[in-house]
């Protein structure tokens, strides 16, 4: 080993999804199917290109406004970044500096994990219960923070406001993270419960309901004080996060409520079809309430289902681990994708429709 070697920072990286760069029916990122609201697409065609000769607003004031108008929130509540990878890192960095572990649950988004070691903070897993429910008692016991998804990823369960409230107001001494990722596919907002807890950050993402993983914007919205301190880290570490592309069309999407509205309802009405279709096959799966569905079957072995779907060019997710053996991720994609997919399974599991 070369002397310099015990001195470099090493991590075990977040292993993200296949990015095939060949054209196959893509169920593995949860990625929405549908193209992002029709504006944005006018705010490309119109960009001038001279303004990529500046730097961008690093307050992103545009951006910042239109998501204060859309949730009703004051400018100052409000954080954005690169993804919501970007703001969930900047939240650990910023939040997360006690020497008491932070709390997260044992099956849940695996950044959470790589960001924790990365910035050597201190964790405990916490079990979900036999049906993957968050055990809401675990998260009474003295910690450093706590951060889940709700829905959580990828068991695709949401937990009833009630449920989230109850840990938040359990943690007063703490930054309690509730990463909705999925929320616009589920229910009732923590962002409801802003004005009654100073220790919550909720976090989005235009990744998802707004079909713009490839754009990467994401948000946090808290109180001006917590969002302060994450203006603060961020400035110290790249004031230009957000670019002037992103900008304009990050703001067009955000105008869009109804083609929003609209694209969440068509997602929500596939999942539910195809729910029923899964049951007919057999399967057993979570009541999901985001964009994907975390399945399982009985007769067939998900790793060897997961290679045969591939083969035949459909992606879906599968990780192999500690009590997730035996489930797929399938993101939701349009009605034809899923008809194509119920096609190949009938196909292969000899059943006839
Ligand atoms: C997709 C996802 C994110 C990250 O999304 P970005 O594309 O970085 O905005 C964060 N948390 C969860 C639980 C996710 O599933």
């Amino acid at each position: 080993m070369k002397a310099f070697e015990k001195n470099i920072r090493k991590v075990e990286p977040y292993v993200p999804g296949e990015q095939p760069q060949h054209k196959v029916i893509k169920l593995n990122t949860n990625e929405n199917p549908y193209p992002p609201a029709p504006g944005v697409e006018r705010a490309l065609k119109e960009f001038c290109t001279d303004k990529l000769r500046l730097y961008p607003d690093p307050a992103a004031e545009v951006l910042v406004k239109e998501l204060a108008d859309f949730y009703q929130v004051k400018p100052e509540q409000v954080f954005v970044g690169v993804g919501s990878d970007d703001v969930l890192s900047m939240c650990f960095l910023t939040f997360f500096n006690s020497d008491k572990p932070i709390f997260f649950p044992d099956i849940t988004y695996s950044f959470y994990k790589v960001w924790a070691e990365l910035y050597r903070i201190p964790y405990e897993c916490q079990r979900l219960d036999e049906d993957f429910r968050i055990v809401r008692e675990d998260y009474y016991k003295e910690n450093g923070g706590v951060i889940f998804p709700n829905p959580n990823a990828p068991t695709a369960i949401y937990e009833e406001l009630e449920e989230v409230e109850a840990i938040i107001a359990h943690n007063p001494d703490v930054i309690v993270i509730v990463d909705e990722a999925y929320i616009d596919f589920a229910g009732r907002s923590a962002l409801e419960l802003l004005d009654k807890y100073d220790n919550l950050i909720v976090v989005q993402t235009f990744s998802k309901a707004r079909s713009m993983a490839g754009m990467r914007i994401g948000y946090a919205v808290g109180s001006p004080e917590l969002i302060r301190y994450l203006n603060d880290a961020k400035y110290s570490f790249n004031s230009y996060t957000i670019n002037q592309i992103s900008l304009v069309c990050g703001t067009e999407a955000v105008r869009d409520k109804e083609y929003f509205e609209e694209g969440i309802r068509k997602i929500i009405k596939t999942r539910e079809w195809a729910k029923e279709e899964l049951k007919k096959l057999g399967f057993i799966f979570t009541d999901s309430r985001a964009n994907f569905i975390f399945a399982s079957h009985p007769h067939y072995d998900a790793k060897v289902l997961f290679e045969a779907m591939k083969e035949s060019g459909i992606y879906v997710r599968f990780w192999g681990g500690e009590r997730i053996e035996q489930y797929l991720r399938i993101t939701v994609g349009t009605r034809e994708e899923m008809e194509t997919m119920f096609a190949f399974l009938r196909k292969y599991m000899k059943i006839s429709e």
